[in-house]
């Protein structure tokens, strides 16, 4: 799949100006990857799919955002989903009392995504970001299922998804945050709202809500589970976007040295100086996200594997941002153009920071950490 991912990277840079431009969702790119089976990248091979690991995942993500940072988002949050869901093991759901006809949906769920389904993830809210804690859409049992009602905002790829992992808290008894997997179509409306500064091809819309599901739809089958799979997986909520950004940061290098060869620019010590410096910071984050990625997959939940997931999530998001900006300048003005590739990168590679857990959050996860405190309680506000 790694291979895969680098066939179709130049395929995605070639389309990327247009989709970033028109801030459309990137149809082909996707239908790229559903041909070569990327929607089933971290299905069990049991269940028809690659079975990658977590470390496989960074590879491949750094590889499609090397192509294009908009689609690898997009695909992150399908991986996200589909890793997350793959993730339970036996031994988890044991421990976590997960019924049987829930590890039968969730076989159901992967199943469809080796077979070409995608899944986008709704759970961010307006005033509330990803904070799972503070989640204003809510739902209640109903006979047969649940009734699903609010609004999310910043969905990736919102109305092209097959199904959207829906985040959402029980107003009876408000400690009860779930997750749904609710199916594209009725009861659910994309309000064209992404209209952003980078990452503009991720259409990430606002989606309203008023939906009735099947049983099935509540992931694990418990409620109150949110809040649990974030502390107990916190790559796919934090760290997972880390390979995108370095794969941007490094696409950044990329065409800064094509600019600057084309224009006999490489002789001049200044920008060869920040290609290099460039270049040293980008495969110092590759190696903390491939790090952090190999931990997670050795000793998931490991006190150490934490705290090399923040790290590597902070150092990918600044060292996108940072590198994306001196390759700019070191291309020149004729790289501010619209439609050069280094003016829509340093715009998508802003967006890295900004993604949760967001560099100042990281920094400050790391900090009380390092100062012997308990990171995930003794922060100013709710972590999750
Ligand atoms: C390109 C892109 C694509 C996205 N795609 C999706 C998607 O598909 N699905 C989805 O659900 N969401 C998506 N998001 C949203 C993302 O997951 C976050 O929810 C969102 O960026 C957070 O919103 P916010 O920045 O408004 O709020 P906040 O996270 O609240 O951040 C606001 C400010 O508060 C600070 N802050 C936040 N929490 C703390 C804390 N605990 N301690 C100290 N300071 C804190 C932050 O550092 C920041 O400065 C996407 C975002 C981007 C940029």
């Amino acid at each position: 799949m790694i291979d895969e991912a680098r066939r179709l990277a130049p395929r995605f840079t070639a389309r990327a100006a247009e989709t970033d431009r028109d801030g459309s969702f990137p149809a082909e790119d996707f239908a790229d990857l559903r041909e070569a089976g990327f929607f089933g990248l971290m299905v069990p091979s049991r269940l028809g799919g690659a079975g990658a690991g977590f470390a496989e995942y960074a590879d491949v993500a750094y590889e499609l955002a090397r192509g294009n940072g908009a689609t690898a988002l997009i695909f992150n949050m399908h991986a996200s989903v589909t890793g997350a869901l793959s993730g339970v093991s036996d031994e988890l759901a044991d421990a976590l009392g997960l019924p049987p006809e829930a590890l039968a949906a969730r076989d159901d769920y992967l199943k469809a995504a080796a077979g070409g389904s995608w899944y986008a993830v709704a759970m961010s809210e307006r005033g509330v970001g990803s904070r799972l804690s503070r989640m204003s859409t809510t739902y209640r049992p109903v006979d047969g299922g649940y009734r699903i009602t609010g609004a999310k905002t910043f969905c990736s790829g919102a109305g092209h998804a097959d199904a959207y992992l829906v985040a959402a808290r029980n107003p009876d008894d408000p400690t009860q945050v779930s997750q749904f997997l609710v199916p594209a179509g009725p009861g659910l409306r994309v309000e064209q709202t992404w209209d952003a500064l980078g990452m503009r091809a991720t259409g990430s819309h606002d989606l309203h809500i008023d939906v009735t599901v099947p049983s099935s739809a509540l992931l694990g089958g418990v409620e109150g589970l949110a809040l649990v799979v974030a502390q107990l997986a916190p790559h796919w909520m934090v760290a997972s976007y880390a390979a995108v950004y370095v794969g941007v940061a490094r696409a950044a290098v990329d065409a800064a040295v094509e600019h600057v060869t084309a224009r006999g620019l490489g002789g001049l010590p200044a920008v060869r100086a920040r290609i290099g410096r460039a270049d040293a910071a980008v495969a110092a984050a590759h190696l903390a996200v491939r790090e952090a990625a190999r931990r997670v997959d050795e000793a998931p939940g490991d006190s150490e594997t934490t705290r090399w997931v923040w790290r590597a999530k902070l150092l990918a998001g600044t060292t996108a941002a940072e590198v994306a900006a001196s390759m700019l300048e070191a291309a020149g003005t004729s790289a501010m153009r619209r439609g050069h590739p280094l003016e829509r990168l340093y715009r998508d590679a802003r967006a890295g920071s900004l993604q949760p857990a967001t560099s100042d959050v990281c920094a400050d996860w790391l900090g009380v950490d390092a100062l012997g405190g308990d990171p995930d309680s003794d922060g100013v506000a709710p972590r999750w």
